[in-house]
């Protein structure tokens, strides 16, 4: 008999042994609270929840958890939750990493050291303090580890690449329970796994990250009702051909329904939007930004504002949302496409339909990265759907499938793995080339498959 064959019964006593009220079993009422991701779409139903606040909890919820023939799966926010539901979770123990935050800056050598749970907002908070800011992605309240160990798409990605290439040092808990650091100098095929592999290799209790020399940034938005979505994407996409690394922007169509708790100017209203970031002098992204205002917004919110205000300019839900999503990465942005756009965009069901725009330093592997260093690939559409009801799941399921297949003749084999969501989808694309070798260290840093992750190697 396996360790894997125990009874549950016997399972739950080894495991409430040696954890006591630190894991919630399915009859405690810490469970209920504890299995509940961000995305409230998806019904998570682990065989037990751990809630760890410091490294050497990790390690004993990793200990007792493998000593009852259990997996453990590290789990930030569950802004990812959609992509962790491929993935049975009966015989697993869900480390919920909400009590593990915080993050310090050294602004001499430009880095921070920021704990396995954080959300970016608690990173940009301290950054701004000494005038840096990092390379967070649309929203503040993902979490550090879950983005960057995933690649990590940022309004600063053009200039400066895939946010996993600001990782200098990773702090994790291993299969074996051990606490152990890897960087470019110590465990060093560990520390390659890491950034890609995430956490199909540990549960990361802290990370350090580059920072960046930004005290503001000159983002923002402009928007159009959607009936001028076709004059808008073509511009955008007329514009994007040209526009230097300097510009990192997404296009959007989205469809707000009528809510009180929306300001008037979404509320109930579908509407298209650019919005991003320019690193440049005022004057130099005002004179880009002409051809895009000559269209005549009807709101223009561009200007310098502090960089720690970048995550609200994507507008993303401030609150647990419902909703699954789909993907696909193009390799350029034809009319034909730019029409498929605007057609995806008029179909009933989506809520957002999204291009980002790819290419300069995001599509340029970094020296010395590792597994995932880089994303090819010119534009990335993105379908995002509401689950308003569980009934409404296949439905939305649907429409965001539908929503990226007229795009095949555009697409790119890869896939950018932090907008991997679930629904079955092949994550090996997006590990390109390294799954092989990520194959053979997850063999041999995980050999018995501790480790379930959102995006499995
Ligand atoms: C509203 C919204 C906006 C987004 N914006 C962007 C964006 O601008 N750019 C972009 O690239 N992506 C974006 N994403 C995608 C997001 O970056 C990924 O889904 C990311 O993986 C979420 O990380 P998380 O830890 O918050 O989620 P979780 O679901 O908690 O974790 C996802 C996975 O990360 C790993 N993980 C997390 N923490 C740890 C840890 N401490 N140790 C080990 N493994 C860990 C685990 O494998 C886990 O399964 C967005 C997602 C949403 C919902």
């Amino acid at each position: 008999m396996t360790l894997s064959d125990l009874p549950v019964d016997t399972r739950a006593d080894r495991l409430r042994a040696a954890l006591g009220d630190r894991v919630a079993l399915a009859e405690d009422a810490a469970y209920d609270v504890g299995r509940i991701p961000w995305n409230v779409a998806i019904d998570q139903h682990p065989f037990a929840v751990a809630r760890p606040e410091t490294a050497e909890e990790v390690v004993d919820v990793v200990r007792a958890a493998t000593a009852s023939g259990l997996r453990v799966a590290p789990q930030a926010t569950g802004h990812a939750a959609g992509a962790l539901a491929d993935t049975d979770l009966s015989d697993v123990v869900l480390l919920s990493l909400g009590g593990l935050r915080g993050a310090t800056v050294d602004p001499v050598s430009r880095t921070a050291r920021v704990l396995g749970g954080s959300q970016w907002n608690d990173v940009l908070a301290v950054a701004a303090a000494h005038g840096l800011t990092a390379m967070h992605g649309s929203s503040g309240d993902v979490s550090v580890v879950g983005y960057l160990l995933s690649g990590g798409l940022s309004f600063y990605g053009r200039t400066h690449g895939l946010a996993v290439d600001s990782v200098r040092a990773v702090q994790l808990v291993t299969a074996d329970g051990a606490i152990v650091r890897a960087s470019a100098d110590e465990n060093t095929d560990l520390f390659w796994a890491l950034r890609g592999g995430s956490g199909a290799f540990g549960v990361v209790v802290s990370i350090e990250i580059d920072l960046l020399p930004y005290p503001d940034v000159f983002a923002g938005m402009l928007l159009w009702d959607a009936s001028h979505a076709g004059v808008v994407a073509h511009a955008w996409a007329e514009w994007t051909a040209t526009a230097p690394e300097a510009a990192t922007t997404t296009l959007r169509v989205l469809h707000f329904p009528p809510m009180p708790e929306l300001p008037p100017f979404l509320s109930g209203r579908s509407l298209v939007v650019v919005d991003g970031a320019i690193l440049d002098t005022d004057a130099a992204a005002s004179a880009l930004l002409a051809p895009l205002r000559a269209l005549e917004p009807e709101m223009d919110t561009f200007a310098r504002i502090p960089s720690a205000g970048l995550v609200a300019v994507h507008m993303d839900p401030p609150d647990p949302t419902p909703a699954l999503t789909a993907h696909v990465v193009l390799e350029s942005l034809p009319g034909e496409a730019v029409e498929a756009f605007v057609a995806a965009a008029a179909q009933p069901g989506l809520f957002i339909v999204e291009l980002r725009h790819l290419g300069g330093a995001i599509a340029r592997p970094a020296a010395n990265g590792g597994a995932v260093s880089s994303l090819g690939g010119e534009y990335l559409l993105h379908t995002i759907a509401v689950v308003p009801v569980p009934e409404a799941f296949a439905m939305a399921a649907a429409a965001v499938r539908d929503g990226v297949a007229p795009f095949e003749p555009w697409r790119t084999d890869a896939l950018a793995l932090t907008f991997i969501d679930g629904g079955g989808e092949d994550v090996t694309a997006g590990f390109g080339a390294a799954v092989t070798r990520l194959r053979e260290l997850k063999r041999r840093f995980d050999p018995a498959d501790v480790f379930a992750s959102a995006r499995p190697v």
